[in-house]
C-alpha cells in the first residue's frame, strides 16, 4: 500500500528534525580491570550539539534516600571532541556539576574519567565495593548525564571489560559476550542505574524458578571459591522465597528477578533494592555459620520485597525524575517499614526464619524501642523526614538520636495493621488482601506507579473500614513513650524479659561483634570494651558513663565480655558492680546500683490464638 502524500511530507520533515537532533544514545564503556586494585575505568561518548551544556553526576541515589552519589571518587575527568581536549568548569555551588562549551560542529562529545571505589568509609553503594576477587558495579558511579533531562529519557548502551577469568551476573540485559568483554542491550539511564553488576573469579548462578513468565536467579560470589558451592538445600528456601513472594502480591513487575549475593568480609555489609534486582553483601561464611546465617535470614526477603514496596509502589517524595532533585523521605516508615515487615514474613512462609527465630526479630526490635530515650523528642516521622543525615550516624548516643527508628518501628506498625484488619473482619481479610491489590495487579515490566499517604489510608479502608488516618497520626506523628507494642499483644503474644538472650538476639551480638546489655546496664559494648552506646536514665548512665569510654577492668579484673556478663549476672545476688572505664588518657572508676541481673527481651505466650502462626504459614504450593 502507497503511502498518503501528506503523510510522505510529514515523514521528511520528521527525517530531517531527526537528523537535526543529536542521536538520543550515550555510550558507556567500563573497564573493571583494575577494580581489584580499587581503579575502574570508564569512558562516556554523549550526543551533544554545540554551545554551553552542563552535564551532572548523580546525587540522590535510589534506595540510599541520601545524596551519597561518591562524587569525591569521581576523579581523572577529562572531555574530548574528535580528540581535541575540551576545558570544563565545576558548578562554585553544585559539586556533582560540570559546565562545558560543546565546540561548533560538535556532535559528539567524549569523557573519560575513573572512579576509586572506596575501602570502606563511604556509605553503601559508595563503600566497599571491590576485593581482588570481586567487584559490585554501581552504574551511577560512572555517568554523566545532561542536566535537566529526566533518567528515563536518557539511553545508554553499555559495555564492560572483565579480569580475565572473571564472571558476571545482573539483571541488565545483554546483546553479547565474548570471553571478559560484555556488550550490554541498550537501556534507559533509569534501567542502567537499578541494574548493578556482580563479577569476580569465583562466581555461581543458580536457577531459583519460572513464574509468570519470569526467570528467578541466585548469582553468588565470594573472595572464596568454596564459599559459591552451594548445596540443594541451601538454595531449597530461596526457591520457596520467589514462590512465596509472587502468591503473596498475585503480580510482580519485572522481566526477571537475580539476587547478587556477595559473600566477602572485605566490602560494605548492606542490601540495596533494584526493580530486577538486589545487592546483597554479607560476611563470608554467611550461608555457613549460623550467627551470620540468622542475623541476615530476612535480608533477600527483604530486598526482594521492595520490588514491589518501594521500586513499583513508590512513595510520590522518593519518586523522582532524575539523580539531582532531593528526595523527601516522610513515608519511609512504608518504603522500609512496612518491607521490613514483609521482610520478615517471606522470611519466616519460606523456611529462611523458624517461628522461634522470627519472633526473636521482633523480640529485639520492641526492646531495643522500650530503651529510646530520644521518644521523648523525635516522632516516628521525623525519622523518615531526616534520613539522608542519620543513615551511617555513630552508635554513640544512637538511643538519644534514635536513628533510622523507620525500619524497625515501621515494621512493628504495619504488623499491627495485619492483626488490626484480622480483628476487623474477624479473620476474613488480613494484609495479605491489603498487599495483593496495592501491589499486585498484572505481572509486566517494571512501571513505578506513586503513592501518597491518603492512597495507602484508601487502600486499607477499601479491605476493612476504619480510622486509618487516626490510627497513623498516633503511632507515626506523635511523641509515643512506648513503641507500638499493639500487633505483638494481638498476635496473642507479649514483650517480657529474661536472663538469657533468644537465638535471634544472639546472632546479631555475634554479627556485629557486640555486647548488648541495653536492657539491664543500659550499654552496648565492642569487642574491646568500649561502649557504643549509653541509654540515658540507666544504671550505666545513673553512675555517669557515656560513649566512646572504654571499660578496662570489671570488680578490679581484666575486662572481657564474659567477665562482665558475670558480673552482671551475680548482681542478682548482690555481687559488686565496679568498672575501671579508660576515656581519653584517662582512669576512673565507677559503681553501678544494679541488683537486676541479665536481662534480654524475648516474646512471652498470652492466651489467645497465636497470629504468628498464621501470618507465617506458606501460602504458595509445594
Ligand atoms: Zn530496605
Amino acid at each position: 500500500m502507497a503511502p498518503h502524500a501528506r503523510t510522505v511530507w510529514l515523514s521528511l520533515a520528521l527525517l530531517l528534525l531527526a537528523t537535526r537532533a543529536p542521536a538520543q544514545t550515550a555510550r558507556l564503556e567500563v573497564d573493571l580491570r583494575e577494580a581489584p586494585r580499587r581503579l575502574i575505568h570508564a569512558r562516556l561518548t554523549l550526543p551533544v550539539e554545540p554551545g554551553p551544556l552542563t552535564l551532572v553526576y548523580p546525587k540522590w541515589i535510589p534506595g540510599e534516600h541520601a545524596p551519597s552519589g561518591p562524587i569525591r571518587d569521581f576523579v581523572s575527568l577529562r572531555f574530548t571532541v574528535g580528540g581535541r581536549p575540551v576545558s570544563w568548569q565545576r558548578d562554585d555551588e553544585d559539586m556533582f556539576a560540570f559546565h562545558v562549551v560543546v565546540p561548533a560542529g560538535a556532535r559528539e562529545l567524549t569523557a573519560a574519567f575513573d572512579v576509586l571505589p572506596s575501602v570502606g568509609d563511604g556509605n553503601y553503594s559508595a563503600g566497599g565495593s571491590t576485593t581482588p576477587n570481586l567487584a559490585i558495579l554501581s552504574w551511577n558511579q560512572l555517568v554523566l548525564y545532561p542536566e535537566g533531562r529526566s533518567s528515563d529519557g536518557v539511553g545508554v548502551q553499555a559495555s564492560l571489560r572483565l579480569p580475565e577469568g572473571w564472571k558476571f551476573g545482573t539483571a541488565l540485559p545483554v546483546a553479547r559476550a565474548s570471553g571478559s568483554a560484555i556488550e550490554f542491550a541498550r537501556a534507559s539511564l533509569t534501567t542502567l542505574v537499578d541494574s548493578p553488576v556482580l563479577a569476580g573469579r569465583h562466581l555461581r548462578s543458580y536457577p531459583l524458578g519460572v513464574v509468570d513468565g519470569a526467570s528467578h536467579e541466585l548469582v553468588v560470589a565470594s573472595d572464596d571459591g568454596a564459599r559459591v558451592d552451594l548445596s540443594d538445600s541451601t538454595i531449597a528456601p530461596y526457591r520457596r522465597l520467589v514462590r512465596e513472594a509472587n502468591a503473596l502480591f498475585g503480580a510482580h513487575h519485572y522481566r526477571s528477578y537475580h539476587f547478587l549475593l556477595t559473600l566477602s568480609d572485605h566490602v560494605d555489609h548492606f542490601g540495596e533494592e533494584h526493580h530486577e534486582s538486589s545487592d546483597n553483601r554479607v560476611p563470608e561464611r554467611t550461608l555457613v555459620d549460623s550467627g551470620p546465617r540468622i542475623a541476615n535470614a530476612d535480608l533477600l526477603s527483604h530486598e526482594m520485597a521492595h520490588s514491589w514496596n518501594g521500586k513499583y509502589r513508590r512513595p510520590a517524595g522518593l519518586a523522582t525524575p532524575d539523580y539531582q532533585k532531593p528526595m523527601r523521605g516522610e513515608l519511609l516508615w512504608v518504603y522500609e517499614g512496612m518491607t521490613n515487615y514483609l521482610g520478615w514474613l517471606l522470611a519466616g512462609r519460606c523456611g529462611l526464619f523458624t517461628s522461634e527465630q522470627a519472633r526473636g526479630e521482633m523480640a529485639r526490635a520492641a526492646g531495643t524501642l522500650s530503651v529510646r530515650p530520644g521518644r521523648d523528642w523525635r516522632p516516628l516521622t521525623d525519622t523518615g523526614v531526616a534520613a539522608q543525615v542519620l543513615y551511617g550516624a555513630p552508635t554513640a548516643w544512637a538511643s538519644l538520636r534514635r536513628g533510622v527508628d523507620f525500619y524497625d518501628e515501621g515494621m512493628l506498625v504495619w504488623l499491627e495493621v495485619d492483626t488490626r484488619l484480622r480483628s476487623l473482619t474477624k479473620g476474613a481479610r488480613s494484609f495479605d488482601d491489603f498487599a495483593r491489590a496495592f501491589f499486585g495487579g498484572v505481572s509486566g515490566p517494571p512501571q513505578v506507579s506513586p503513592y501518597t499517604r491518603e492512597d495507602l489510608e484508601r487502600a486499607l479502608t477499601a479491605v476493612a473500614p476504619s480510622d486509618w488516618k487516626g490510627f497513623f497520626a498516633a503511632r507515626v506523628d506523635s511523641l509515643t513513650a512506648r513503641p507500638p507494642l499493639g500487633g505483638i499483644v494481638a498476635a496473642g503474644w507479649q514483650l517480657a524479659y529474661a536472663d538469657t538472650a533468644t537465638e535471634y538476639f544472639e546472632s546479631v551480638e555475634e554479627l556485629y561483634e557486640e555486647t548488648d546489655l541495653r536492657f539491664s546496664l543500659g550499654v552496648r559494648l565492642g569487642k574491646e570494651g568500649t561502649l557504643n552506646d549509653v541509654v540515658l536514665g540507666s544504671p550505666a548512665s545513673k553512675a555517669g558513663l557515656g560513649p566512646e569510654m572504654e571499660i578496662v577492668a570489671v570488680n578490679g579484673r581484666e575486662f572481657s565480655a564474659d567477665r562482665l556478663k558475670d558480673a552482671v549476672e551475680k548482681s542478682k545476688s548482690g555481687g559488686p558492680l565496679t568498672l575501671l572505664v579508660k576515656d581519653d588518657e584517662f582512669f576512673r572508676e565507677y559503681k553501678l546500683d544494679y541488683k537486676g541481673g541479665t536481662r534480654y527481651p524475648r516474646l512471652e505466650r498470652r492466651q489467645g490464638p497465636d497470629l504468628f502462626e498464621r501470618i507465617l504459614a506458606p501460602r504458595a504450593g509445594r
